[in-house]
């Protein structure tokens, strides 16, 4: 079997074996592969290989991929910082964004929004460990930006996102995921009924068991899937 093909059969199992054990619906579970440095090529073996979501990190990158791409019926996250003179270009070709993190960033992104596209579906980038390098929201300040976002006609918030440390064995890996999925639910007591959200983006190559067993809905898995990355 050709290697990417292995890759995704291997990660799919891997997922299905951690949903039973944490007793939950694998049609729950969606698996994006990160295609980030990886060619146009690589994208369509695994959408032949039944991946229809992708994430990109670099704008240029991604708009150059996308339209080599375009016949397939592939969805685009975009999960790369995002910087204010990118958000027209992402809210006109990708159909979620997992890293608002700025008032600002998601004024635009909602302002820019094509209507014909609908609604653009988006996650709050946390920071969930507080580390002074990263991007993303402190816990604190998640539910005041929730009001907010939930409130821009052509945003749809959907969730929370977060990019831990990287930490080894299963127990250490589950306490960011579970703080992430705790900040949910006091989200959601917040929120009215029809705002509640239902997306966690959490889970990556070395940690998406973990990541399932804290309730994570969005899988977002790049080596595992294409193989090592040389940056
Ligand atoms: C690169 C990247 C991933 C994929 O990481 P792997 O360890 O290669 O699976 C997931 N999420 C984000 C935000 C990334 O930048």
């Amino acid at each position: 079997m050709p290697t990417i093909e292995k890759n995704i059969a291997d990660v799919k199992a891997r997922i299905q074996a951690a949903a039973q054990l944490a007793d939950r619906d694998p049609s729950d579970l969606l698996l994006m592969a990160v295609s980030k440095t990886r060619v146009a090529e690589d994208v369509r073996v695994a959408a032949t290989c039944g991946i229809d979501s992708f994430g990109e990190n670099y704008l240029q990158e991604a708009l150059e991929k996308i339209a080599a791409v375009e016949p397939l019926a592939t969805e685009w996250h975009f999960i790369g910082p995002l910087q204010s003179n990118k958000t027209k270009q992402v809210a006109e070709n990708f159909s979620w964004v997992h890293t608002v993190d700025r008032i600002k960033i998601a004024q635009r992104l909602s302002a820019q929004r094509p209507a014909a596209l609908g609604a653009l579906n988006v996650c709050l980038q946390v920071n969930i460990d507080r580390e002074a390098s990263k991007s993303g929201l402190m816990a604190e300040e998640a539910l005041k930006m929730a009001f907010s976002v939930a409130q821009m006609p052509n945003l749809r918030l959907r969730g929370l996102m977060a990019i831990p440390k990287s930490r080894s064995g299963l127990d250490s890996q589950r306490e960011p995921f579970r703080k992430l999925r705790l900040l949910k639910n006091q989200i959601n007591q917040a929120l009215d009924n029809s705002q509640k959200l239902d997306t966690l983006s959490m889970g990556m190559s070395e940690d998406i068991e973990a990541a399932i067993y804290e309730g994570a809905t969005i899988l977002r898995v790049g080596t595992d899937i294409f193989g090592q990355r040389n940056s």
